[in-house]
Formats: structure tokens, sequence, C-alpha cells
């Protein structure tokens, strides 16, 4: 029996699996818990964490009472600590970084749920990867930080690693099983192989997205968009952060960064396809030309109980979509020039090297800036354009590189927003 089969089945066979949420008060991690409550025999819950939000970690131990939680915010860590004691709970608190790599890598852990936003979930989710873990990966962004090393520590740790991204769950459930970054059927370990997709038997990639709140609004009108209208996605409820992004389309950028790097391709190998219903959630085309698509109601619960049983398949509470009601799926071509984010991703994932990590880190202070309502929604992709003239070429081979690229250029960043700032003020 080869390796791959033999992690399928010891997958498969074991009863309660531990689960550690990164960011369980963010939308992926409530999704995530909504999941694990129709399978209380299955998954035990190990941990959970929040940033800021001290007050529904509380409400989220009192339900499920984990072994520890992990809160990040210092100021809020005593009256959490005491309110835990007053309860009668014996979840143990940890704080800051170190408290999360220690529920990422803990021996007990089975799996990682990574759905921390931004760079912050970088270090923890390596930690995870690291320890060989299975891991369940929402945060996109490490790996466009740092999909080199995130993959070769993949390869070396043995961990397996899922995407939660719907999109690129979807390619996955629709690859010949199992094959993920270059893994096939016929190889002998769950590795990266460096196998074309063409050695799978595949042509092309076909990622989709809704094209966002804004496909169809003048663009004259984008100058005046609010944060509450960039946050109303038609299709998806999700973080502030990536919901934004959707609006800008920069999300379908380090989406294709992300595909990349999960399954071992090149930019050119993926055509992006505007799918305003989001039923079909991405699609692969064979040399023979046929098309596997997968589709579903936009609900994250089965991406993510897609993952958290894999090899099998489990209830996620997503009910069945009702072909009687389904008004035509149509499809268009992105307008780039409407979203020049995509073509700013796709010659970031060509360049490499430092470009991924500008655009990342550009991408999220120039969002925030927004949210906070320092800059307009027009600004966002200026910042991210101006940033990448700033920043010099580089091939970081670490993980500390990695991370003073991403200091340099949310610094660099913050300039130009404020720049923005004092023009319009
Ligand atoms: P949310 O903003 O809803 O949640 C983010 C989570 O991360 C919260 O638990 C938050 O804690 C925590 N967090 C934020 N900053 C830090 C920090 N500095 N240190 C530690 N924890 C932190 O985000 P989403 O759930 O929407 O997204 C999470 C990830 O999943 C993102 O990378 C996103 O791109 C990806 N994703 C999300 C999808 C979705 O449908 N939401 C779909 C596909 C991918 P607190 O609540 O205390 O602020
Ligand atoms: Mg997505």
């Amino acid at each position: 029996m080869n390796t791959i089969n033999k992690q399928v089945q010891s997958l498969a066979s074991v009863e309660t699996q531990s689960v550690s949420i990164l960011g369980s008060t963010g939308s992926i991690g409530q999704s995530t818990l909504e999941v694990l409550s129709l399978h209380p025999q299955q998954f035990h819950l190990f941990a959970l964490s929040a940033n800021t939000r001290a007050d529904l970690l509380l409400s989220q131990c009192e339900k499920w009472q984990p072994d520890y939680a992990v809160l990040r915010d210092s100021e809020q860590a005593e009256w959490l600590e005491q309110s835990l004691i007053e309860k009668g709970l014996t979840t143990q608190l940890l704080h800051g970084s170190e408290g999360l790599d220690f529920i990422a890598s803990h021996e007990q852990v089975d799996i990682v749920m990574a759905s921390i936003v931004g760079s912050a979930g970088l270090r923890s989710t390596l930690a995870a990867v690291n320890a060989g873990k299975k891991v369940l990966l929402a945060n996109k962004e490490s790996l466009v930080m740092a999909g080199a090393l995130f993959m070769q520590a993949v390869e070396k740790s043995g961990a397996v690693l899922l995407p939660i991204d719907s999109e690129h769950n979807a390619i996955f459930q629709c690859m010949p099983t199992p094959r993920l970054n270059g893994a096939s059927e016929s190889s002998t370990e769950l590795e990266v192989l460096g196998a074309s997709l063409k050695a799978g038997g595949i042509r092309k990639i076909l990622l989709t997205g809704s094209g966002g709140p804004f496909r169809c609004l003048p663009m004259d009108a984008f100058s005046t968009i609010t944060p509450d209208q960039a946050c109303a996605h038609p299709n998806w409820s999700m973080g502030r952060k990536i919901s934004v992004d959707s609006a800008t389309m920069m999300n379908k950028g380090l989406e294709l960064i992300e595909a990349c790097w999960l399954f071992n391709c090149s930019p050119s190998d993926i055509e992006i396809v505007v799918h305003p219903q989001s039923v079909i959630h991405s699609m692969v085309e064979y040399l023979d030309g046929s098309v596997l698509a997968q589709m579903g109601h936009p609900d994250m619960r089965t991406p993510i109980a897609h993952a958290l049983a894999w090899p099998a398949r489990v209830e996620s509470g997503v009910e069945s979509l009702n072909w009687t009601q389904m008004n035509g799926l149509t499809f268009e071509a992105p307008d780039n020039q409407r979203f020049p984010a995509l073509d700013m991703a796709r010659q970031a994932a060509e360049a490499g090297g430092s470009v991924p990590i500008a655009l990342n880190a550009a991408n999220e202070i120039a969002v925030e800036a927004f949210l906070n309502e320092v800059i307009p929604f027009t600004a966002i992709i200026e910042v991210v354009q101006q940033c990448l003239e700033k920043i010099p070429f580089e091939e970081p081979m670490t993980l500390d590189a990695i991370e003073a690229i991403d200091f340099q250029a949310r610094k660099v960043a913050k300039h130009c927003c404020q720049a923005f700032q004092k023009v319009s003020s």
C-alpha cells in the first residue's frame, strides 16, 4: 500500500479527532464550530483562539469547554482569566503568539483550522504544518506570503494540507483523487513531486468568482463606495477584510497565487471566470475536453465539513440545491479595467520573491485604511500599486526575511495612505 493510501486509511479510521481553531471568533471559525456541533462523537475541541473579542471567546469556552483558549490582546487577558474561573471552567488561558503556536502544534491535536485573517496567521499556521498536522487552510495570505517555504515545510513534515477556500476546495475535489500539489494516485508519497498539471491529464484550472458587489456598478460611482457597501457581498457572508478584497477582486488575485502553490502550477494554467451566482465553486478542465465542476450553496460549512472529514464525508448542515428554482448559471470574462487587482496579482505571481509579499502587505494596510474611512475605495489598489513600485525585488529564503519585507511594505503603504488622506482633506 502506498503512503497516501495509508494516510487516507489512518485518517478515516481514527475515532475521535482533536481540533484546534486558530481564529474561532471569526466567520470561518464560527462556521467550523457549527459543523463540529453536528459531530460531537467524531471531534473533540482542543483549543479556541481570538484576537480582541474576549467576550465572544468566553461564550465559546462556556459552550465548548475546550482544554485551551488563546487571547492575543493582553489588555483583556486578566478579565477573561477571571471570568473563566468565575464560571467554573477548566479551560486554560494562554497568550500571544506562543499560545497560538502551542495550540497549533500540541501533540494531542490532530486537526488545525487555520482561520486567522491576514499575515497575522502565518506563524501559527506554519507551526501546525511543521508539527505534521492535518491543516485546514483558510488563511490564504500565508501561502501568498510564504508559498515556497510553506510547501517545503508540508513536504518535510508530512502534514496533510487541505484547502478551505471554497474555490480551492472545489478544485481539490475535481482533481484526480488524491492530487494536491503534484501528489497523484500513482505517487508513492503525499509530497511535492513537481508534476505538471498535464501529468494528471489536466488542461487548465477554471477559478470562478462572483465578481463581488460592484460588478455592474458604474465606475464613476466607485469613489463614493462606503465600507458597509463594500462588505455587503451578494452571495457570501464573510469577515470584513475578505469582503473588501472580494469587492476589489484582490481576493481572486490572492486566490490565483494560492492556487499556484497548492496545485503546483503557473498563473498561465489558471483562467479566472466570473460566475455571479456562486453555485459552481470552480472547475478543472481535462485534456480530453471534460470539465468537472463542484457545486453547492455558497456556504463555507461545505468546504469545512469536507476538509474536516476528508477522506470521508459528513453532514455540514447545508441544505440541497433546489434545481427547479435556479434561474440559470451565467459566466463572463473578468473586467480587468474595472478590477486592476487581477492583473496586478497575476504579475506578482509570475514575478514571485518579494512581490506577492509586498502586494499582500500593502493590500492589508490599504483595506484597513479604507475600513477606517481614511482612504476612499478607489485608493486601495493605487496604494498597492505605489507600494509595489517602491519595494525592491528580493528572493527571501527564510521566514525572518519574509517578515522583514512584509514590515517594510506595510511602512511604505502606510505612508501612501497618509498621502491620500492629506490630498483629500
Ligand atoms: P474574520 O475577520 O471574520 O476572523 C478573523 C479571526 O482571526 C478572528 O477570530 C480574529 O479574532 C482573529 N484575528 C484577527 N487578527 C488577529 C491577530 N493579529 N492575531 C490573532 N488572531 C487574529 O475573518 P474570516 O473568518 O472571514 O477569514 C479568515 C481567513 O479565512 C482569511 O484569511 C480569509 O481570507 C479566509 N477565508 C475566509 C472566507 C470566509 O467566508 N469568511 C472564505 C475563504 C477564505 P477577533 O474576532 O478577536 O478579532
Ligand atoms: Mg474564495
